[in-house]
């Protein structure tokens, strides 16, 4: 079996040891050491990284029949003496955040009595689940008040291996089948908390930095409460602190004042959204009028109003259309050209042409077949069209009434 040096000293960046085994792992080269610091995944704590003759160590687990640790490789490795370094920045990382996660838990337990029972440390989120199903937000407050103060106490970690029959005092989130260190590991903050733990942790509480909870996001009757330590939290802190900054520049205002003028903007934005559709329906007035006059009735006395709207907003057309076949002895031929363009064929109640027939025409230019309505007003497209093709469209939906 190798022995876990973590266990002893997780500060312990470089070491030599020999390798015992070479085996491969889904047909990557991989060995197992007489001795290793590299930390094999578990209880929540992803494997460590570095290197090993130089040689990139892509992943490192505990093999369940036998215990040992199995570290992969990036390649062979031909001697058996090794040179071994561990990711050092990704370890203090997962160190903080193991450490953090023990006084956070032991925090919750504490102040509203809720029990953790997940830990998850991934590359970029970091979280806790509790077995309730919601947290009032001064406790959470509390909560992370009452952590602080633990990590800014500078308390001492300690590591004790006891006799797992006298656990009492200790919290066991799940107790290991198997205990690679002869006795149950305690992982102990200084007259705070004792939990079993197989992980690495700093010695003292202040190395945490900070703990900073972030993100709750209720499951059922639990809740999965995400936090940041040290420097994932400050690394936090300086991306919003630049957002608030760009924020309160753009907005020349403090960034304690950014709310209000977020919503002073939203106000703004309201009344020119409604200033800009009273305008429009006036142009609308105008452009019905315009239509009117400058179209001449034909030799059956209707006016036909044919027009493309390389800009146009469907719904305002529909809106122009309706109001231009309120006068009587007139058709209305409008089209929209774009990704999904759009024809409208309309008529006055006076008049008796099924639009549909006008509209099957322009449809059959444009290649579509999906459209249609009632015989005084109808609509389709939904196909991409040019402005060209749709004046073609329009032209040919006319002489399809003229024919019929
Ligand atoms: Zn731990």
């Amino acid at each position: 079996m190798t022995r876990r040096l973590y266990y002893d000293d997780a500060y312990t960046t470089v070491f030599e040891a020999r390798i015992i085994e070479r085996l491969a792992v889904d047909g990557q080269p991989a060995v197992v050491l007489d001795q290793t610091c590299f930390y094999p995944e578990g209880g929540g704590q992803p494997a460590d990284r570095g290197t090993m003759a130089g040689v990139e160590v892509a992943d490192v687990f505990t093999c369940e029949d036998d215990r040992a640790v199995v570290h992969v490789l990036g390649a062979e490795i031909p001697s058996d003496g090794v040179f071994c370094e561990i990711d050092w920045p990704r370890r203090f990382d997962h160190m903080q955040h193991h450490t953090g996660q023990h006084i956070l838990t032991q925090a919750f337990v504490q102040l509203i009595g809720a029990n953790t029972i997940g830990f998850h440390l991934g590359a970029e989120v970091v979280t806790i689940d509790l077995d309730i199903p919601q947290i009032d937000p001064s406790d959470l407050e509390a909560v992370e008040e009452l952590a602080n103060r633990v990590i800014f106490e500078n308390r001492s970690v300690v590591v004790r291996v006891i006799d797992p029959d006298q656990a009492d005092d200790v919290r066991v989130r799940k107790m290991p089948d198997h205990l690679s260190t002869g006795g149950l590991r305690v992982v102990e903050v200084e007259g705070f908390d004792a939990t079993a733990c197989g992980g690495t942790h700093v010695s003292r509480t202040g190395e945490i930095g900070l703990l900073k909870i972030i993100r709750l996001e209720k499951h059922g009757d639990e809740t999965r409460v995400e936090f940041l330590c040290g420097s994932r939290a400050l690394r936090d802190y300086r991306q919003k602190h630049a957002i608030l900054s760009d924020l309160s520049a753009s907005l020349t205002c403090g960034y304690w004042e950014i709310d209000g003028a977020i919503e002073r903007l939203r106000g703004d934005l309201k009344e020119a959204r409604s200033k800009l559709k009273s305008a429009s329906k006036q142009l609308l007035t105008y452009e019905v009028d315009r239509l009117v006059d400058e179209t001449q009735p034909n030799a059956s006395g209707v006016r036909v109003i044919k027009m493309a709207f390389p800009d146009g907003d469907a719904s305002d057309i529909r809106a122009l259309a309706s109001r231009l076949i309120g006068e009587p002895d007139t058709v209305v031929l409008f089209g929209v050209p774009g990704e999904k363009a759009q024809v409208i064929a309309a008529r006055s109640e006076n008049l008796s042409q099924d639009m549909n027939i006008a509209l099957k025409a322009a449809l059959g230019v444009l290649g579509s077949d999906r459209g249609g309505g009632r015989p005084d007003f109808c609509q389709g497209g939904g196909v991409p069209a040019t402005e060209s093709r749709i004046n073609t469209a329009l032209d040919t939906a006319e002489q399809s009434l003229a024919g019929g």
